[in-house]
């Protein structure tokens, strides 16, 4: 007869443990059944997803009840962050509609599995969407970001900043670089542990390997190991796969700092956890992708931009204050250098809200006026938590300001009552020395055409003598008549900057195409876009990414709108410094060689706070018409004029009738002087 096995006390404990378990399962998920209903009627009565009072209340008596059963606080707060946590993703999920099922989507990072960034990247793209992902790990932050401009990938996860080691420059530079958008965010808790291959110890190990950064954040640990040497590694994953096999693990000597998920994927054992010396170790994520996803208005959302203030006292606080005046909450701030000018700063700013709410893109115009650069890298989820109290809870959105009026055309603002002028700040545009915009007059003067270096450094000269501020001269012509003087091009660029140099006068002259670009605004202080390339929207776009105020002609048929349009193409892709001008407009009369519309000047003083300056030269083509129109212009309240004037007009290549001589130049500039400083303006 056998005996009968001796009862193991633990068994019936055990027992209990596994059955609270599988409750613990059930009442999950019934819970998240509930919450999935919950999401169904915000989802049919559009309510808003976060009811932070509900979730403040819920936590509350969750730590109370925690407590009255002798669980820790901390402890309960954690598990409830991360039910939480699930909660709400899973209601986004219901209320996102991305792309139709059956598409597999393809996001990259940088590491191999196991790593930090391989988790948050699996964790944030199965909570995205209900696709399949492919994950694909590269080498570099910047080989992510060429898979994603390539279309080899959908999506890019990179880490923008941790908790302890802050701000992560390569990856701010990629996003700086690189026409990409923001698409989402992840917040990651890194977790240590010490993996080793099996059958080391604690007391065998000699070395430790692990990304440097690891190694930083576990001193503490690190120096209570006596005889072991740390061995900085390319990433802690890698470091982690080092130990699957070779001599590392023939020796049974080495450990790696790595995830627990690492450890797991390349068959090594835990020695010990939480080991580094903070227990809050998170690093933010961002998702990138090629075109903007602006998420449900319904979610709490935070908004990404970049931007360059003017160069004056005061810019920042001005381009700041705009924020706090809209009552929105600035979570970053960074400042980037910028390489080919250096100590000019662009700032990296995150705010909450969407940037399509109402008080955010109140905000957002408002903001144009303060910068001389602006591009919004997207709205997406945010899934950063502030601290209130023990509290881990999103602020309650700020009320809505009454909706203010844009201070330029805007596709989502398409017929914007004009304020009142006192209320809006006008745009100043900064060249060298130059401003133009409120409370200054800028007369620009020069030739249609640079025709020689001697022809353009005498109209440099008398440019200067005559009191002008800047030159004017086009290297690249758009000539009606194909036979026509087409402009020196390149030659006539390096003429025209060597005169410009020579007088201490900043340069304008036109670019025609998109080719022509970096040319010539590696040459001229202002870039001019014609009358006849007013609708060319390709030509605009490329010049919203460049970094040199553009002279926007009115296109000779379009209407006062079109104009704000075009300009808008051009503030879109970021590049602030617009100038309109008015140029004449084609119309049934034929006196002259178009009509000049002076009142377009106080129209779009109403409409826009960009800069309005006038050119009456193309609208009048006769010299002796040209200064009475100039006056007017300024009478009218033009920021400035851009006037033809020749050293020997009979001698042009182009426009000669229009072209003003010294002389008529002089006369003009005596009478504007008392017109400008009747209106207290600086010339
Ligand atoms: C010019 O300014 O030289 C010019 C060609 O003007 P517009 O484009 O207004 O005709
Ligand atoms: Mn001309």
């Amino acid at each position: 007869m056998t005996p009968n096995p001796v009862p193991d006390p633990l068994d019936p404990i055990r027992k209990e443990i596994d059955e609270a378990d599988r409750q613990l399962i059930q009442i999950l998920a019934r819970r998240f059944d509930a919450v999935k209903r919950v999401g169904s009627v915000k989802r049919v009565e559009d309510a808003p997803l976060l009811d932070t009072e509900r979730e403040r209340r819920i936590q509350a008596t969750w730590v109370q009840d925690a407590e009255a059963l002798g669980l820790s606080a901390p402890f309960a707060r954690r598990v409830l962050k991360e039910i939480l946590n699930q909660s709400r993703r899973m209601q986004e999920a219901m209320i996102e509609t991305r792309e139709g099922p059956g598409r597999r989507i393809r996001c990259g990072y940088q590491g191999q599995g196991g790593s930090y960034s391989a988790m948050a990247a699996s964790h944030l793209m199965s909570h995205r969407s209900n696709h399949e992902c492919t994950l694909t790990g590269y080498g570099t932050f910047q080989e992510v970001g060429k898979a994603l401009m390539l279309g080899e990938v959908d999506y890019g996860l990179l880490p923008v900043e941790n908790s302890i080691g802050g701000s992560i420059a390569d990856v701010n530079r990629l996003i700086c670089d690189h026409a990409l958008h923001i698409v989402d965010e992840e917040v990651w808790q890194v977790e240590h542990v010490l993996a080793v291959p099996p059958g080391t110890t604690l007391s065998s190990l000699r070395v430790i390997r692990s990304h440097s950064a690891a190694l930083t954040q576990c001193e503490t640990f690190l120096s209570s190991m006596e005889d072991v040497r740390r061995e900085p590694w390319s990433d802690t994953a890698a470091a982690a796969a080092s130990l699957q096999e070779g001599v590392a693990r023939e020796r049974g000597d080495t450990g790696a700092i790595c995830s627990e998920e690492a450890a797991r994927l390349y068959g090594l054992d835990v020695l010990a956890h939480s080991l580094a010396d903070r227990e809050c170790n998170e690093t933010r994520f961002l998702l990138l992708a090629q075109e903007p996803e602006p998420p449900d208005q319904r979610l709490p959302c935070k908004t990404s931009m970049l931007f360059k203030v003017n160069h004056h006292e005061g810019a920042l606080v001005a381009a700041l204050n705009v924020f706090a005046d809209a009552r929105v909450n600035l979570t970053r701030i960074e400042s980037r250098p910028q390489p080919d000018m250096p100590w000019e700063y662009l700032f990296f700013v995150d705010v909450e809200g969407h940037m399509g709410s109402p008080n955010l893109a109140a905000a957002l115009l408002k903001l144009r006026s303060c910068c001389s650069h602006l591009r919004m890298l997207g709205s997406y989820p945010s899934r950063t938590r502030k601290q209130d109290g023990h509290l881990d809870l999103v602020s309650t959105p700020a009320p809505a300001p009454a909706r203010e009026e844009p201070t330029c055309i805007l596709e989502t603002a398409p017929d914007p009552l004009p304020a009142p002028r006192s209320e809006r700040s006008r745009a100043t545009v900064q060249i060298g020395q130059v401003i133009l915009g409120e409370g200054h007059f800028v007369l620009i003067s020069g030739p249609c055409a640079v025709e020689s270096l001697d022809q353009i450094v005498d109209a440099a000269r008398m440019v200067r003598a005559s009191g002008a501020t800047m030159l004017r001269g086009g290297a690249f012509k758009p000539r009606t008549s194909p036979h026509a003087f087409q402009g020196l091009g390149l030659e006539g660029l390096r003429y025209l900057r060597d005169a410009g140099r020579q007088f201490e006068l900043p340069t304008v002259t036109e670019v025609l195409t998109i080719e022509d670009i970096p040319e010539v605004a590696a040459h001229a202080d202002v870039l001019q876009v014609g009358a006849r390339n007013m609708h060319n929207f390709a030509l605009l776009k490329e010049l919203g990414k460049v970094d040199k105020p553009v002279i926007l002609k009115r296109g000779m048929s379009a209407t006062i709108k079109e104009l704000l349009l075009a300009a808008e193409y051009v503030l879109h892709g970021g590049n602030l410094q617009v100038i309109l001008c008015e140029r004449g407009i084609r119309t049934f009369e034929t006196a002259t060689r178009a009509t000049l519309d002076v009142s377009s000047v106080p129209v779009l003083k109403r409409l826009t706070h960009l800069p309005i300056i006038v050119d009456p030269s193309h609208a009048a083509g006769d010299r002796e018409l040209v200064i009475p129109l100039a006056l007017a212009a300024a009478a009218a309240g033009a920021d400035g004029l851009i006037v033809e004037a020749h050293p020997r007009p009979h001698e042009a290549l182009c426009d000669k009738e229009q072209a003003l001589n010294p002389d008529d130049l002089l006369q003009m500039v005596a009478g504007l002087r008392p017109i400008v400083a009747a209106q207290g303006r600086v010339w």
